[in-house]
């Protein structure tokens, strides 16, 4: 799975109801030794380990790949680098790279690629985890009012989000410093001031400033971004009784929320974290069936 935009929405619902089947003790193991490699050229804490998991669940061998010491250090083409995993017989790849798009340079690929996040582009299986989290908690996303708030326009996050969202019935606001803000992000919703925002949503999504994406620092001090543009306390009263709070993380506490909201009552931050296993683990298994591979299927 590259994109979601590539994946029809039947798909998309398929894959959600799978992802929650896992999370309910469902174990499907692969028919056959099957080798997986995670190739992460930007740091990653959750989305790595997660795949990692979801594939060990899924019974896949998982090759111990370290992009920083791989022949692409040696000047070795990714396609090249892909190339030779397929000779070796890898038959899935998870890619996480800074470059936007950089899959389009593995179009004559045969393996399965499994986008883990392309600079700003995009981040599908953070939406699908996302999406999961909020079904669990709604029953459903069509007719929720999503806030995204934060560095939306170097946020891929926000990109894959706000378009799944949209797709399944959503209405999506977004807010954060205006300067972040992408216009072309309004085909997918509409900007808010923040504390409007924030008494009118049932989910409110922050997100991680972006510095590594900009390109001029910007020297806001913590206290004063979030005093402007984070969820302090105060904001925090005036949410909706059921309304939830979503962070992709990794989260910088006192910065886009006050450190004690982190695992307040509201926040389904560490569920979005557990939740990232059951989705990865319904990604692999589509994409791996799609290639006719077999899997086993049993209950817990
Ligand atoms: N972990 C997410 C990502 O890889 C969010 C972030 O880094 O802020 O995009």
């Amino acid at each position: 799975m590259i994109k979601l935009a590539r994946v029809s929405t039947e798909s998309i619902e398929k894959i959600l109801q799978e992802a929650q089947q896992f999370a309910d003790g469902k174990v499907s193991k692969i028919k056959g030794d099957v080798f997986a490699a995670n190739l992460f050229f930007e740091n990653s804490t959750r989305t790595k380990t997660s795949f990692e998991v979801a594939e060990k669940k899924l019974g896949l061998q998982v090759i111990d790949f370290e992009a920083d010491k791989s022949s692409i250090a040696k000047g070795e083409t990714m396609l090249d680098t892909i190339k030779t995993l397929e000779a070796i017989g890898v038959e899935v790849a998870v890619i996480r790279h800074s470059e936007k798009r950089y899959y389009d340079q593995l179009q004559d690929a045969k393996l399965s690629i499994v986008n883990a996040g392309d600079g700003v582009g995009s981040h599908p299986s953070q939406a699908l985890l996302d999406a999961l989290t909020i079904i669990q908690e709604f029953g459903k996303i069509e007719g929720l009012k999503i806030g995204i708030v934060g560095d939306v326009k170097h946020s891929r996050v926000a990109n894959s989000g706000a378009g799944l969202f949209r797709r399944m019935g959503a209405k999506v606001y977004f807010s954060g410093p205006e300067f972040w803000f992408d216009e072309g992000m309004l085909v997918n919703g509409t900007y808010m001031q923040f504390d409007d925002l924030v008494k009118e949503v049932d989910v409110l999504m922050l997100l991680r400033i972006q510095h590594e994406r900009h390109e001029r620092t910007f020297n806001f001090k913590s206290e004063d971004y979030l005093k402007k543009f984070g969820l302090t306390k105060e904001r925090e009263k005036k949410m909706k009784p059921n309304a939830i709070i979503m962070h992709p993380a990794p989260i910088n506490r006192g910065v886009e929320i006050d450190s004690e909201l982190v695992e307040c009552e509201r926040s389904r931050i560490f569920k979005q974290m557990q939740n990232g296993v059951f989705a990865r683990m319904a990604i692999l298994k589509f994409d791996l069936e799609n290639k006719g591979f077999e899997f086993v299927d049993s209950q817990n």
